[in-house]
């Protein structure tokens, strides 16, 4: 068990055979993102049966690259990458948004699924890990499809929506930024994609401390940011504007089709 796997379920599983046999080369747990599947070995099954072996090679790069990065337990991990990637085909979306970069695997798993005129607005407050990112957005011949642009995620937005062909244009978002702003995002993002246009807010199930009582021992960033969470799932439970699904891919993602 990865020590996120650990923290993810309040308890530690014992150690089946087969996780032993998965031995430690290529094991999620050295990317340091979490996984809400029942065990490790389940996890790294999808990953090595149906992820690893269709990931693109300047993606496969990216992830590589950023599991030496200091806050690599950021970034979007492969399945969710795939599912996204398959996601923005099947909707058939040319202009998206995505708002919280890092590193980018989440920005080059949809820009490689968009079409060649297809567009992202990428917004992320610090630019700099995002430039590590570029060289493997360059090599995937992806880069043209990228607009980066730098600041607070509320700023950004707002700024888009001074211009009205902003309003209703956006085919799909990528929300994965600062979790106390999501429902400030979405006051704004609805009003930005189209009806019938999809939003997805990642870590909705954020670490699973949605369902465990508050004293479990998570970490400190995991407690302080859980009210917000259960907060948006509230919200957009109930939300009219929209249809939802909450899936638990990676950390938790929940579609929002916009119907009104
Ligand atoms: N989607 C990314 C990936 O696939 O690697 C991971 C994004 S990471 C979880 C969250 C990002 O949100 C960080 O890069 C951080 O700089 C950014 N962020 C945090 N607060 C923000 C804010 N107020 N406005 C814009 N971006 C913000
Ligand atoms: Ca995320």
């Amino acid at each position: 068990m990865s020590a996120a796997t650990e923290v993810t379920n309040g308890q530690q599983d014992p150690k089946s055979r087969q996780e032993e046999e998965v031995g430690k080369k290529g094991r999620h747990s050295t990317v340091g993102h979490k996984s809400l599947l029942q065990s490790d070995a389940l996890f790294q099954y999808i990953l090595e049966t149906s992820v690893y072996p269709r990931e693109p090679a300047p993606l496969q790069e990216l992830r590589e690259m950023t599991a030496n990065h200091p806050w690599n337990l950021m970034t979007t991990s492969a399945d969710e990458g795939q599912f996204l990637m398959l996601l923005v085909k099947l909707i058939n979306a040319k202009n998206t948004l995505e708002l919280g970069v890092y590193t980018g695997y989440s920005l080059l798993s949809t820009a490689l699924a968009l079409p060649e005129d297809g567009k992202i607005i990428a917004m992320d407050i610090h630019r700099q890990n995002y430039e590590l990112g570029v060289p493997f957005m360059k090599k995937a011949g992806v880069h043209h499809k990228i607009d980066f642009r730098e600041g607070q995620g509320l700023t950004l937005l707002e700024e888009l929506m001074q211009d009205e062909k902003n309003l209703g244009f956006f085919d799909f978002a990528f929300v994965d930024a600062d979790k106390d702003n999501y429902l400030n995002y979405h006051e704004r993002i609805i009003k930005l994609v189209k009806v019938g246009g999809l939003i997805g807010y990642d870590n909705t199930l954020w670490n699973g401390s949605v369902a465990t009582p508050d004293d479990t021992p998570y970490p400190k960033y995991v407690k302080f940011y859980k009210p917000f969470v259960l907060e948006l799932n509230k919200a957009l439970a109930i939300d009219p504007r929209i249809e939802i699904s909450m899936v638990p891919v990676g950390d938790g993602i929940t579609l929002c089709r916009r119907i009104q």
